[in-house]
């Protein structure tokens, strides 16, 4: 049954949820928790849960003591390469609770382009799911090249809701919806609902995002675009307001799929 409304989540069998280095590193590291917990009793309660997490590179950095984003590939790589251990360690560590298994997956752009390596990606994938494992995904930055990326994890997250036939995208921010111009400007409106043939056309959308994250509200619109397109509603909402969304509460932006 196809779900038409964010009152409908608690009904998903299977979600996709994406959280932002931001909300979960640096100042926000704490908000890690919440957003586990969250999930875990989505999980708990039956539903297949996927997260798309970034912060690998985040998490990096206070470890190889750097204080900003390196410009270099390079270094970005390594970064990610001691981040994202430290980062799915975190995650096992709070998933221990609920007694829930993570598993790591890494992609590349290539993975999800050819018809053979996609579909290599969707059996490992729905193998995890029925293994009652809960699948944390992040490019494989470690290997990826500025030429061939996703580019940001609300992308990929989109491709993996699509790989996945998701039933719902929650793409998790730092503002809780879609403004109608850049939020910090006066008379900003929250837009509550996006038709599936609205093209935003008429809206100011921000390019970037404070602190680490690459995407800002219009990878954000792009990604949900791309997850209509093919039959899957998205929900934009704040990290804060998870538990609220997966629980049903009309919270944030609702972008509506086309009909299948
Ligand atoms: N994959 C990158 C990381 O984990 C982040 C990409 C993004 O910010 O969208 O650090």
């Amino acid at each position: 049954m196809a779900i038409n409304d964010s009152r409908e989540i608690p009904t998903a069998k299977r979600i996709v949820v994406k959280v932002g280095s931001s909300s979960i590193s640096g100042a926000n590291a704490g908000q890690l928790e919440t957003l586990v917990s969250a999930l875990a009793q989505a999980h708990t309660k039956g539903a297949e849960v996927v997260l798309v997490s970034s912060g690998a590179i985040a998490t990096g950095m206070p470890l190889l003591n750097l204080e900003s984003k390196p410009e270099d590939l390079a270094t970005s790589q390594a970064l990610a390469s001691v981040g994202q251990s430290r980062l799915i360690a975190r995650y096992q560590n709070e998933l221990e609770n609920s007694k829930i298994v993570a598993g790591q997956v890494l992609f590349t752009a290539a993975d999800l382009e050819q018809q053979e390596t996609k579909e290599n990606a969707k059996r490992a994938m729905e193998r995890l799911l029925e293994l009652r494992v809960l699948p944390i995904v992040n490019e494989n930055d470690t290997v990826a090249t500025q030429e061939i990326r996703f580019g940001d994890n609300d992308n990929l997250a989109a491709q993996v809701a699509i790989l996945l036939n998701a039933d719902v995208l929650i793409l998790l921010s730092d503002i809780d919806a879609l403004y109608d111009r850049p939020p910090k400007l006066e008379g900003a409106q929250r837009i509550e609902w996006v038709t599936y043939e609205d093209d935003l056309e008429g809206i100011e959308i921000g390019d970037t995002s404070t602190g680490f994250g690459t995407g800002g509200a219009r990878t954000k619109v792009t990604a949900a675009k791309l997850a209509n397109r093919h039959g899957i509603p998205v929900l934009l909402t704040d990290t804060h307001k998870v538990a609220e969304a997966l629980a049903g509460g009309r919270v944030g932006t609702w972008f509506e799929q086309q009909e299948s």
